[in-house]
């Protein structure tokens, strides 16, 4: 299958996972998840009319997307792994988005460099649902505080919350977790489910689901470290 065929797959099953829940399509968005994807197979997705891709690297993004990005100015990229504090400044300059926002390090350092841009990013706090020691992102017990740390003491408008459930798990009670913490914390933004699981994602309240291998096909592990 190519990708654009996957595309349309994805995008008919997120239009039946909304209909069965009674939501509507235009209030999921898809991010196009890229990583490892030479630029050749993600610009035949652009021009099938995808708009939102993700990364999980800067250093990757800095070299494939700038050129994407001139051709296709209308894109938005998003970073939904890791980010370190030293990385801030490129990845403002890079991404629209970041899905990682995990410790007060990173938080202050985006405040600062979306200040001296003078760029506003959408930023979504991460949230280690299932609690595993080696997962990014704040316990959820430790989620109120820090959405509020992020609020008060550094001023930024945190659209939503993301999360990676453990992959042996059942993912919907994680979504449903986080779900609620976003619920009392007065955020809109739910960036939640993968190739596997977005349509127990969108049944669960995604807004923002994060796909990759069901529209480019699979990736070599090799290449995904
Ligand atoms: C790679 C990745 C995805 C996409 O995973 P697929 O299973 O290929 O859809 C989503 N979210 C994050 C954080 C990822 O790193």
């Amino acid at each position: 299958m190519s990708s654009v065929e996957g595309l349309h797959e994805v995008r008919s099953a997120i239009a039946t996972a909304c209909r069965d829940c009674g939501r509507a399509p235009g209030e999921v968005t898809l991010v196009a998840v890229s990583k490892t994807f030479p630029a050749d197979d993600i610009a035949p997705v652009i021009e099938a009319g995808q708009r939102v891709f993700g990364e999980n690297r800067v250093q990757e993004s800095r070299d494939k997307w700038p050129a994407l990005r001139a051709a296709h100015p209308e894109v938005e990229l998003h970073l939904i792994g890791p980010l370190q504090s030293n990385k801030a400044r490129e990845a403002v300059a890079l991404f629209d988005a970041i899905h990682t926002v995990d410790r007060p390090r990173i938080a202050a350092a985006l405040a600062e460099e979306m200040a001296r841009a003078g760029r506003t990013l959408q930023l979504f706090v991460q949230v280690n649902t299932g609690a595993e020691p080696q997962k990014a992102g704040v316990l959820p017990e430790a989620a109120d505080a820090f959405i509020a740390e992020c609020r008060d003491r550094y001023g930024l408008a945190v659209a939503g919350l993301m999360c990676i459930p453990p992959a042996a798990d059942v993912p919907d009670p994680h979504f449903a977790l986080l779900a609620k913490i976003a619920a009392r914390n007065d955020l809109k933004g739910l960036s939640m489910g993968m190739s596997a699981d977005f349509a127990a994602a969108i049944r669960q309240g995604a807004t923002h689901i994060r796909v990759g291998s069901a529209i480019f096909g699979h990736r070599s592990k090799t290449k995904e470290a």
